[in-house]
């Protein structure tokens, strides 16, 4: 297989995750997940190495001195996300396509990057009501954590225009199988777009 990239980018809450792992799970054989580094530490069921490489500040500011990231961000204030060219190369280098499932500047920073060996979709929340209530649903993370999701979504929808495909997102099951297709055409070079 080509080197190729998928990128699918959403606000927080938007579903990505699972199309995601929809996907990765539909296609084993096809794609593989890139796992980024990141400086939160690990929420419940989160494993270092399989969800993220969790790893410290220092380690991460070593890293970007070393030109490791092909990027990376500080997503949230003073917590940093990024993906490692290493990465990319191991999952190459395994004959797949590589999985992102990253935050909107990081997806339009890899598409234009590598252009037309990525494709980026963006998952559209059917509304800003429904994600706040997806967020606070999680109960993953504290009411300012929350709100800081939630503020940064609203900046992240005025991006959803430079993707090549939005995705919406306010039925899972017919997401994930638009997804599907999606990806299809885009692995096997096919051009009949439905
Ligand atoms: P969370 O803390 O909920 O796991 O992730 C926060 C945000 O960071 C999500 O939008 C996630 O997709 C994004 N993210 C994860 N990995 C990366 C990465 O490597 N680079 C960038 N720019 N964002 C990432």
């Amino acid at each position: 297989m080509n080197e190729k990239l998928i990128i699918f980018s959403a606000p927080s809450g938007a579903g990505k995750t699972t199309i995601v792992r929809h996907l990765l799970s539909k296609y084993a054989d096809q794609l593989a997940f890139s796992i980024s580094a990141c400086t939160r530490q690990p929420r419940e069921n989160e494993v270092d190495g399989k969800d993220y490489y969790f790893i410290s500040q220092e380690d991460f500011l070593h890293k970007i001195a070393q030109k490791e990231f092909v990027e990376f961000e500080e997503v949230y204030a003073g917590t940093y996300y990024g993906t490692l060219r290493s990465e990319i190369e191991r999952i190459w280098a395994g004959q797949k396509a590589v999985m992102f499932d990253i935050d909107v500047i990081g997806g339009l920073h890899l598409k234009n990057k590598f252009k037309e060996k990525a494709l980026a979709i963006f998952v559209q929340p059917p509304s800003l009501e429904v994600l706040s209530k997806r967020l606070f649903g999680r109960g993953t993370d504290t009411i300012d954590k929350l709100n800081e999701r939630i503020e940064k979504a609203k900046k992240e929808l005025e991006y959803a225009d430079q993707f090549d495909v939005i995705l919406e997102n306010d039925n899972l099951e017919k997401a994930c199988e638009r997804a599907e297709q999606l990806i299809e055409n885009f692995l096997f070079d096919r051009n009949n777009e439905s």
